[in-house]
This record gives structure tokens, sequence and C-alpha cells, in this order.
């Protein structure tokens, strides 16, 4: 583990101790102290302020039971989570995530992360994360509505367009968002399209929102390669995953010249030397909610493998779009050694911190997801402007707001690393503009 600032010590075994067993949040805050260093030592009246400290904190933490009945009759139970964590710049903000692994340290750590990102795309939103152990993954479409209308049930009260906005993450797509919604109108009596974001075009969603958190990683890395005089033609191009974050980075990639050759599930990888066909993997995952076996069943040259790791594909850019700490330590090596020059992550932190460690060792470019995936959430906020003045936007004008949006991250990380003596580290970069963001805004508002 990388040393950490004196000052800041303290505040990570309080972090610890207040949060006992939470892996996740523990390792997601201590990535941003560790980044702090040279902050506390230019300005030393965060410290003093203790403002770090109050960030590490939860503004709110909300867990309450949901309890459903499924299509056999039996009573099931779930447990429902909301972390409101920071609102100094804006609503809280950020996804729902439905998947077994879902707990407490899970939704802090992805709530913690939050703040830093939406304070990247520099759009008036806070953080904040919630979900559910719920697994919609065989679930009857009536099942998942049933969930969804109980878990808002509870989760009703603490919403509104300037109190807390969720949208969606893993499991949680346009389908929940809809059932989650019409609940949420149902009990308030209000249409406050305002309150979700990822709505359906026809009913106060945005264009390009579904599209938006794997487009703007494309861009992200575009911009990447051009700080270095390059661009994406001719690279060969590995993403894991094949969700919503996946699908839209490879069809992004391929538009801007790249060829994405393997991507992957829960069940294994796939490799296409002759480039992914999108089209057969939207119809697989998205209309069927297949499995990428199926994929490699349809395509004469594709080949599945169940074992191994997809990061074993050679590969020029790697793009960790599936979920948290799928890429260790010995993935990074093996990238390094293949001669894979920049990973970029469309997931939450998707790769571990001896990973990150060996990307910086071996001069592999990395983007860290707080900057690289905020495409989707800045996405959000374009969704919430057009909510709040009753408009909708063309697809051409919201994707180059996006493009916008993320060249300006990209930037400013790579000028913030250079004013904090670490030139073009993308981590560095990133942290250090979220936390003076939040910070400053927080110090404004006083202790509250
Ligand atoms: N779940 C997405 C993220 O991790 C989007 C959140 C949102 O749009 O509020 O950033």
């Amino acid at each position: 583990m990388a040393v950490l600032d004196d000052r800041l010590v303290s505040v990570f075994d309080e972090v610890v101790g207040r949060n006992q067993g939470e892996t996740e949040f523990h390792q997601a805050v201590r990535e941003v102290l560790e980044s702090l260093g040279p902050v506390v030592a230019k300005h030393p009246d965060y410290a003093d302020s203790e403002v770090i400290r109050r960030l590490c904190e939860p503004e709110r933490q909300i867990i309450f039971r949901v309890p459903w009945v499924d299509d056999s009759g039996r009573a099931q139970l779930n447990r429902g989570f909301r972390v409101e964590f920071n609102s100094a710049l804006g609503p809280f903000k950020g996804g729902l995530r439905f998947h077994p692994t879902v707990y407490l340290g899970i939704v802090k750590f992805l709530g913690f992360e939050q703040i830093f990102k939406n304070a990247l795309t520099a759009l008036p939103i806070g953080g904040a994360k919630g979900g559910s152990d719920f697994d919609p993954k065989g679930r009857s479409d009536a099942e998942v509505m049933r969930f969804c209308q109980s878990f808002m049930m509870e989760l009703y009260r603490h919403l509104g367009e300037y109190t807390d906005v969720p949208a969606g993450d893993i499991g949680v797509g346009g389908r929940e968002i809809g059932y989650l919604f019409g609940q949420y109108k149902r009990i308030t009596n209000r249409y406050e399209s305002g309150v979700f974001t990822g709505k359906g075009l026809t009913w106060g969603g945005s264009q390009v929102r579904t599209e938006a958190t794997g487009y703007g990683l494309a861009f992200f890395v575009d911009e990447m390669l051009r700080a270095e005089g390059g661009s994406f033609e001719g690279k060969r191009v590995v993403v894991s995953g094949s969700g919503n974050v996946a699908i839209y980075a490879i069809e992004k990639v391929r538009q801007l010249g790249g060829l994405v050759i393997a991507c992957s599930d829960s069940s294994g990888y796939v490799v296409d030397e002759d480039g992914i066909d999108l089209d057969l993997l939207k119809e697989i995952k998205t209309a069927q909610r297949g499995r990428v076996t199926d994929y490699a069943a349809r395509r004469n040259r594709a080949v599945f493998s169940a074992t191994g790791s997809i990061w074993d594909v050679p590969c020029d850019i790697a793009l960790p779009c599936a979920t948290q700490n799928e890429l260790d330590e010995s993935a990074a090596l093996t990238l390094a050694r293949n001669g894979c020059v920049i990973v970029a992550e469309g997931a939450n932190m998707p790769s571990t911190p001896a990973a990150i460690r060996v990307f910086a060792e071996s001069g592999v470019r990395f983007a860290p997801g707080k900057a690289a995936n905020a495409g989707g959430v800045a996405t959000s906020a374009l969704e919430m402007q057009q909510n709040a003045s009753r408009d909708s936007w063309t697809f051409e004008y919201t994707e180059r707001r996006l493009a916008e949006i993320m060249r300006s991250i990209h930037d400013r990380c790579l000028h913030t690393a250079d004013e904090y003596g670490n030139p073009g580290n993308y981590v560095a970069g990133a942290n250090i503009t979220g936390f003076t963001r939040v910070a400053d805004a927080m110090l404004a508002l006083g202790i509250v």
C-alpha cells in the first residue's frame, strides 16, 4: 500500500473503525486519501478544517425491508439501501444497483466514488448510491415489477428533484426505472420527471442517456490517445462485461476506428477476431437476456472460454466495464507484458489497488472510473436540465454536450495532475479536482 500523508492517517483509521468489515468502502476512501498528500501540504486549511473527516461520513444512510410476493405466491424478502453521501454541490445523485452482492459497504463505496465523479462533471449534483441484494436474473417481469413497487414504497419519502435523484446501475435498466418511477408517481400523485434519470424517451428521458456511460468512456479514451498524438485507428480493444456500459463502449470505439475483439459476462469471455458483432450482441444480451456463450455459438470464428481471464487476450487498450475488483495484479501484469498501453475504467473501481500500482510502474496509462465513466451521470444531469425546463434536446446536440464534458474532465485531470506535481497521473488529477470542488463548497456552507 502507498503511504498516507501523516495528517490523513487518523482520518483513514477512523473510517475503518466506524465502518468495520466494509472493505470496498475502505479501499475507495484510501484510494482518494492517497492522492490528497500534496493537497493538504499545499493547503493545510483542508486538514485543519476537518472537512476530509466530514466528507468520509455519509450525510444519511437508509436501510429498509423490501417484502414482495413471487409468481408462486410465496413471500420473499430483500434489503434496500440508499446512502445519501454528500449534497454540497447539488441534490444527492447516483444510481441504484440490484445484485446479490449488494450490502452497505458496496453502496457506501459507490456513493463515495459518486461524490467525486459528480463533482468532476462540473454540473450541480451531489453524490449518493442505493440498491438491494435482490437478483433480477431469472425473475419474471411481474416479479421485478412487484419488487420495484415494494422498494419504492419506502424509498419514495427520501426522494425529490431537489433532494435525491436516483438512476440505474448494475441490474437496474429502463424496465426497472419505469416500475420505480411509476410507483413514485402513484404514491405521490405528482409527475415529477426530475426525480429519476434514465427514464424512457416518451416519459421524460433524455436522448443519449442509455448510451452515455459507454460513449463517454470511448470519448475519454479518444482524448487520452489524442493527448499523445494518437487515435483509435487500428487499435485492438478488449472490453470486459456485456451490459449497458460495455455495449455502448463497443459501439463508440468502433465508430472512432478501433477494433473490439473480446467481451464477457459471468459465464466467461468470447474472443472474436473479426470484431464483436454488435447487432448480435445486443440481440442476445438485451432482447433475449442471454449469455455470451450464445453469441459464440452463432458466430463462426468466435471462441468462448469459461475459464481463464479476458485480460489474457493481447490488446492495445483494455476497458474494464463489468464490476468492482475484476482486474487484479496478475491481470495487470499480463496486460502490461502483452503491450497494452491504456486501461480506462467503464465500471466503478474494477481495478484493484495492486493492479493500479502495476500500471503506474509499467507505464500503462490508466484512467479511473470516476473520470472515465462520468459520462453516464453527466448525461443524467443533462436529463435533469431538460426536465426542469420541460424541454427535450436532439440526439446530436446531447451527444455533443457529452463529448464536451468528457473532454473537459480529461483536460482538467491532466491540468490538476500537473499542478500538483504528478504529470500524466489521471488518478491524482481526478481525485484532487473532485475533492477540491466538494471541499470548497463544504467549507463555504459551514459545518452542516
Ligand atoms: N450508476 C451510474 C454511475 O455509476 C449513473 C448514476 C446516475 O446517472 O445517477 O455513475
